[in-house]
């Protein structure tokens, strides 16, 4: 059976030797605004490019403000700090997730709480976050505190896992219920809706990433959007090193970050944003393709939620055990193609092996039998 997964996805990437998991490419302008850049001089950190790409990503989001970054990790501790995430304080998320997400929490001061996911979207229950409230939450004098450890708990961080939409308006109600503010990893998902929204505008803050593999590059970049315009001149301020507008002179009125997302980045970003439509429409084919073949043939392909439109930016199979598993990345990368399985889970790790968590069943479930396929744009 394995054999027929390898010729099927040589088929899709005809040429090429060894089929990388995720590669960019560049059919746009990528070159021409780059060397529109360089020629300009302004290739640091201030420039037209950086103005171009926040307004395009806002446009193309449906968002009020985007503050490009320096990756999608500083971006969501910036926006975590901003929705009110202080030393101290809890964060709720999914165990199920890149590292960033919960690296992103503990630089803030803050410790991750690792709840859940749906076998459905991938992405934080809302079921399971429910019950967790219910179980651990009280209110104390306005706060929201956990009442095992007795820290208060500042925001909820969901993440839509490989691109696909959790189920985030049943999660923004009950964040809204409980009085906890919403930030969205949002890092895997430009181009993914929930109903008609799209991803990362449910919280008061989302991130994206820009990262190499992500399905649109900046070479490495983030940004934050919101609708909120002091939280987003907070982004700006704090992301610019705190510095007081002034023609000469040096004042920084708080302690401020240098994260500020080069415009030479920018340029290949606002390039890159214009393929994004292209971008999407194979991906969405590809994906339709790995179903049809999948089904076909009983296996368990990953597909787009309930009320939900996935931009697809990897490919996932849920085989039968962690063995079937193993031995299909095996077989596969030794094909030469790039196959991977989940990242170990958050509560797996080293570091975070101490943190409160629910059972995390559907996460230990998946992490034991899902498989990343090639899922880069190829045109
Ligand atoms: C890629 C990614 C990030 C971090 O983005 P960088 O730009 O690489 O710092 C954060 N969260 C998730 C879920 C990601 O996949």
């Amino acid at each position: 059976m394995f054999e027929e997964i390898i010729g099927f996805i040589r088929d899709r990437y005809p040429g090429v030797e060894t089929i990388p998991l995720h590669a960019p490419v560049f059919p746009g302008r990528e070159k021409h605004y780059l060397e529109e850049c360089i020629d300009s001089t302004y290739v640091s950190s201030v420039g037209p490019f950086v103005d171009a790409f926040e307004q395009a990503v806002s446009d193309f989001v449906g968002s009020r403000h985007a503050v490009a970054v320096v990756n999608g990790t500083q971006a969501l501790f910036v926006a975590l700090k901003l929705a009110g995430v202080e030393p101290g304080c809890e964060v709720v998320t999914q165990s199920l997730t890149f590292v960033a997400t919960a690296n992103a929490i503990r630089y803030a001061g803050a410790e991750p709480v690792f709840i859940d996911v749906d076998e459905e979207t991938l992405g934080l229950s809302p079921r399971a976050l429910q019950d967790f409230l219910q179980s651990h939450a009280v209110s104390e004098s306005g706060r929201l505190v956990n009442r095992l450890t007795g820290r208060p708990m500042a925001a909820c961080l969901p993440m839509h896992t490989l691109g696909h939409p959790c189920h985030i308006e049943e999660i923004s109600r009950i964040c809204r219920e409980w009085g906890l503010p919403l930030v969205e990893d949002a890092a895997e998902s430009l181009g993914s809706y929930y109903g008609d929204r799209h991803t990362g505008t449910f919280g008061q803050l989302g991130v994206f990433s820009f990262n190499g593999n992500k399905i649109v590059t900046t070479g490495g970049g983030g940004m934050i959007i919101t609708d909120d315009e002091g939280l987003a001149w907070r982004a700006k301020h704090l992301t610019t090193t705190a510095k007081v507008p002034h023609p000469w002179e040096f004042l920084h009125d708080e302690l401020g970050y240098n994260f500020r997302m080069p415009n030479l980045n920018a340029a290949l970003g606002l390039a890159q944003l214009e393929n994004l439509p292209r971008f999407l429409g194979f991906k969405r084919g590809l994906a339709d393709d790995y179903r049809r073949f999948f089904e076909e043939r009983g296996l368990r392909f990953v597909s787009e939620p309930c009320g939900g439109l996935s931009n697809y930016w990897l490919n996932a199979l849920i085989l039968e055990d962690e063995q079937q598993r193993d031995a299909f990345l095996q077989t596969t990368n030794e094909a030469k193609i790039m196959t991977r399985c989940l990242w170990r889970p958050m509560h797996m790790l080293d570091m975070y092996r101490y943190c409160q968590r629910d059972a995390l069943s559907t996460t230990n479930y998946l992490y034991r039998r899902l498989v990343n396929l090639p899922s880069g744009v190829f045109i």
